[in-house]
């Protein structure tokens, strides 16, 4: 058992007693501050995997990590203090992570956006397209400041820029808490939303995906 995970537990759950074993490896398959945890259904043996980052980081935001990724695996919400570091960490990575993938179009799609909208003010994010998955049609990602973009959208530049447009969005707002619960898609957030220049877009946009949809129903 690592002392780290052990006083991460102890601290959520003090009355608990612990019956699993659990380890933390470092890992260079990682991007970024990324970080999951693998484990057996049965619950009594746990690997945290950190990526190579996460190394240098003091034990205190290291334990706010594992205590967020505790209470999801244990369906818990159980706030601590290690964890606001964490929190307060990650949203300051953004400017101290170098930038490490940039796809061409995606740059392209991003610099028009920032122009438009932001003033050519935002700082460029890491910009990956992803598979072509049309349930996530972008993410991004606050951990290692990352807008992925599903590869589908590569059809269509204003859709691109669309969805560039939301996860941008999701940069520059972050996201706000308020008591258990966290909000990414705030009222200012949609009301900035709005001001997307194509007022018929998201309209256009559940179209696109109805029909890669029946697509792939037809000709996978
Ligand atoms: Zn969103």
């Amino acid at each position: 058992m690592h002392y780290l995970i052990k006083k991460a537990f102890k601290e959520l759950y003090p009355s608990k007693e612990i019956t699993f074993d659990a380890k933390i490896k470092y890992s260079k398959a990682f991007k970024g501050y990324n970080a999951n945890v693998k484990y057996a259904r049965n619950m009594t043996n746990f690997e945290f995997r950190l990526s190579y980052s996460w190394k240098e980081i003091s034990d205190e935001i290291k334990i706010g990590l594992l205590q967020s990724l505790i209470n999801k695996m244990f369906r818990t919400n159980i706030e601590t203090i290690n964890q606001e570091l964490y929190e307060i960490y990650l949203k300051k990575i953004p400017k101290v992570t170098p930038k490490l993938e940039c796809n061409p179009l995606l740059e392209e799609s991003f610099i028009r956006i920032n122009e438009k909208y932001f003033n050519g003010m935002m700082i460029q994010p890491n910009l990956v397209f992803g598979g072509k998955n049309f349930h996530t049609l972008g993410t991004y990602n606050y951990a290692n400041d990352q807008i992925m973009i599903s590869s589908l959208l590569t059809k269509d530049q204003n859709l691109l820029d669309y969805v560039m447009y939301h996860e941008m969005l999701h940069k520059k707002f972050q996201y706000k808490k308020s008591g258990k619960k966290t909000f990414h898609h705030t009222k200012e957030f949609k009301e900035w939303e709005k001001r997307y220049e194509d007022k018929d877009v998201e309209k256009k946009l559940q179209n696109f995906v109805r029909k890669e949809k029946l697509k792939k129903t037809f000709f996978w």
